[in-house]
């Protein structure tokens, strides 16, 4: 059997070329863990693409082909599963759209995979080789994440990302953000990877330097501060993903911080109160997000600092606020995103029954375009205002002051930051429509 698994790009890396396509990707988990999730009596033989880094072979040999989709790829999966459906090779999609909608899916696949793949992936495959691929496999709720094979990261070209040493401990979220897909999509429960399996996994592939991909690796802070006890051993580095809790408690910072931690991304949001209760992160305030900062430096914690544009509070002045905070708070590396109501969230609903949705292109759900009507301001004032904050947060003179308080890694985190400077001065070339829908 002959398994193509394809990962079709999103518009983020329409536009990249060259250095650009290479700078800021790391290796997604989702190919190499289907991979890996392969049956051996199957004797497949597997092939993966990552569009993201390479093209893809529509006329590739295969006797399935299953695709990974994203809101933002979606368009792009049903293009691709149309040409290869029209020459007779069947197609499979799953992922976080595919979960959001499947109904949607449906239309364009001979099967589908709600929710995580762990064990409904292997079993379709079982299926189709025995010719009787149901139409839909659907996650156990009782699903658990444990005995599972390592990713299968032998599979993917390692001079093509910046590092493949990427790992999950967990996965989902406790918290319910209202633009989030992952409460939609997968609930509120968070799915625990034993960590002696994660530690496990790490060791066996030698990472010195790791990438924790978990959306929320405090979702569980008992399970955070056992994974975290049992990384100090390894002797590495490792960033990973947060919410902004981890500071409040200084001994969690300092023990993340001897284990390994060199950086965390923090979803900050908004310096708005209201913004915050809307969206459903009142149990944070702006107020403390400069401890916050401080705290994760004080242990050699660098901060990517990740706010959001277009809340029904926000005014013409966000931007501005808010670019100027990122300076003044030292925050290592600021990202700006427009607000975007992915299907299926409650924010879509809400938005839509206010007949503020102008568009459903998928393609435009990529938290780089103006999808909605907002609410204090027109949708070109909302995307010109977001780029104001990126350009005024990696100005030279911006990145130098930032970057004043960083003492670990100087070296990694200013090429980030010309990374992000590269990318901020581009946005308008890689946006369609000027940005908005
Ligand atoms: S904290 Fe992050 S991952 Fe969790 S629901 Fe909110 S946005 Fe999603």
């Amino acid at each position: 059997m002959r398994i193509a698994l394809l990962s079709p790009r999103g518009p983020l890396y329409r536009h990249r070329k060259g250095a650009w396509k290479k700078s800021l990707r790391y290796a997604p988990l989702t190919l190499t863990t289907l991979a890996a999730l392969v049956p051996e009596q199957l004797n497949a033989d597997i092939m993966l693409v990552d569009e993201g880094i390479e093209d893809i072979d529509c006329g590739l040999d295969a006797d399935l082909v299953g695709m990974t989709v994203i809101t933002g790829s979606a368009p792009r999966c049903y293009e691709l599963s149309g040409r290869f459906r029209s020459r007779g090779v069947p197609v499979v999609l799953g992922g976080p759209h595919v979960t959001l909608m499947p109904d949607e899916a449906a239309l364009h696949a001979d099967s589908i995979v709600v929710g995580y793949a762990e064990e409904s992936w292997p079993e379709l495959l079982r299926d189709f080789g025995n010719g009787c691929m149901k139409p839909r496999y659907v996650q156990r709720p009782g699903l658990e994440l444990r005995n599972l094979p390592f990713p299968r990261r032998d599979m993917i070209p390692a001079g093509r990302y910046v590092t493949t040493a990427t790992f999950e401990a967990t996965r989902g979220c406790i918290n319910d953000c209202d633009f989030c897909v992952v409460p939609t999509a997968w609930g509120r429960k968070p799915y625990l990877k034993p960590v002696e399996e994660v530690v496990a996994d790490i060791r066996q592939y030698g990472a010195r330097e790791v990438l924790f991909l978990d959306l929320n690796l405090m979702a569980d802070p008992s399970h955070a501060a056992a994974l975290f006890e049992s990384l100090v051993p390894l002797s590495i580095r490792w960033y990973g993903l947060s919410t902004t809790v981890i500071a409040s408690d200084e001994k969690m910072t300092a023990l993340a911080a001897r284990s390994g931690c060199r950086g965390l991304l923090l979803g900050f949001e908004s310096l708005v109160d209201e913004s915050l209760h809307d969206i459903g992160k009142g149990y944070v305030s702006p107020g403390e997000y400069l401890n916050v900062v401080r705290t994760l430096h004080r242990h050699g914690i660098a901060v990517q600092g990740c706010f959001v544009f277009g809340m029904d509070h926000d005014d013409a002045g966000v931007f501005m606020r808010t670019a100027r905070f990122t300076v003044d708070a030292r925050i290592d590396l600021p990202r700006f995103a427009i607000r975007t109501p992915f299907p299926g969230t409650p924010l879509f609903r809400q938005l839509s029954g206010e007949g503020r949705i102008l568009t459903e292109n998928w393609e435009l759900y990529d938290c780089q375009h103006v999808v909605f009507r907002p609410a204090l301001m027109s949708a070109e004032e909302l995307f010109d205002g977001h780029l104001k904050a990126w350009k005024y947060a990696y100005r030279y003179g911006s990145i130098i002051r930032r970057l004043g308080a960083v003492r670990y890694r100087l070296g990694l985190i200013a090429a980030a930051n010309l990374g992000y400077r590269f990318y901020c001065n581009r946005i308008r070339r890689f946006a369609s429509n000027g940005g908005t829908a």
